[in-house]
């Protein structure tokens, strides 16, 4: 299902399905200036393309590799839009082996493709902001000081991660965006963010505080489940029907893993 929400200029495409509903998941695709940015998930790929349609871009740009926000990358460069995609994000997109099982029942499965997607002029600013993944960026529309954030920031508090995301290096991707001073901004799950820069800043402030007191925890010994349980409230629900993909254990992990890597917020 598709459902367009107004924000002045700015057009969000809620893209959802029965079960992403069930779930409380969905994702959105914006409209700006005549850009699509991201494409949904392979699921709404038909409602997607019917609504380009009736209302065609100009071109598409994609935050970053995820079936949710490139799974439609293929469908659109068949049909000759212009899509603004990264080398890594297209390789890293298209190596997706195989999608996990509860990503293949909630998204579906990219359809893989060999077409090499045209670029295109727009008028926006590509910032990275690895951390959710390597290849993420997030859009910058300078004009109107407003942040198009994909997958950087999720909420103040949200806790549930990848194995190979990087707090440390979100961090940082928080303040790049924080410092541009956006004055509005549109996360891809959450649609759009009261008071931006407050929102980022509230972030950095609670995973620099909550890194830290991991980092302790790890050092005096206490085990992941006990820091799960202390200091992150517990499993997420997602962690138990994504089989442990995404979880908050491993946002304990990661932040092991960027200390052994040297890499430590600030
Ligand atoms: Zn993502």
């Amino acid at each position: 299902m598709l459902t367009v929400r107004h924000h002045d200029q700015v057009r969000e495409l809620i893209l959802t399905t029965r079960l992403t509903r069930a779930v409380r998941f969905r994702v959105s695709a914006f409209v700006c200036r005549g850009f699509l940015i991201d494409t949904g998930f392979p699921r709404v790929r038909s409602e997607l393309l019917a609504y380009l349609e009736r209302e065609p871009v100009q071109g598409a740009i994609v935050t970053h590799w995820h079936e949710d926000h490139a799974g439609n990358v293929t469908a659109l460069a068949e049909r000759g839009v212009p899509v603004v995609v990264s080398e890594e994000t297209l390789r890293a997109h298209r190596a997706m082996p195989t999608v996990p099982p509860y990503r293949w029942a909630i998204w579906g499965h990219p359809r893989p493709g060999s077409i090499v997607p045209r670029s295109s002029e727009h008028p926006f600013t590509l910032v990275p902001t690895p951390g959710h993944t390597d290849d993420h960026i997030a859009v910058w529309d300078a004009e109107t000081r407003t942040l198009f954030s994909g997958d950087l920031f999720l909420g103040v508090k949200a806790s549930f991660v990848h194995a190979e995301e990087s707090v440390a290096a979100l961090i940082a991707s928080l303040e790049r965006v924080a410092a541009l001073g956006p004055e509005r901004m549109f996360d891809a799950h959450r649609g759009l963010v009261d008071r931006p820069v407050a929102a980022l800043r509230a972030k950095i402030e609670w995973l620099e505080k909550t890194a830290s007191a991991v980092r302790t925890a790890l050092a005096n010994g206490v085990p992941e489940g006990a820091i799960v349980a202390k200091l992150l409230g517990g499993e997420a629900p997602v962690a138990f029907f994504s089989l442990g993909q995404v979880s908050r254990r491993n946002f304990v992990r990661v932040i092991r893993a960027d200390a052994r890597a040297g890499v430590r917020s600030p």
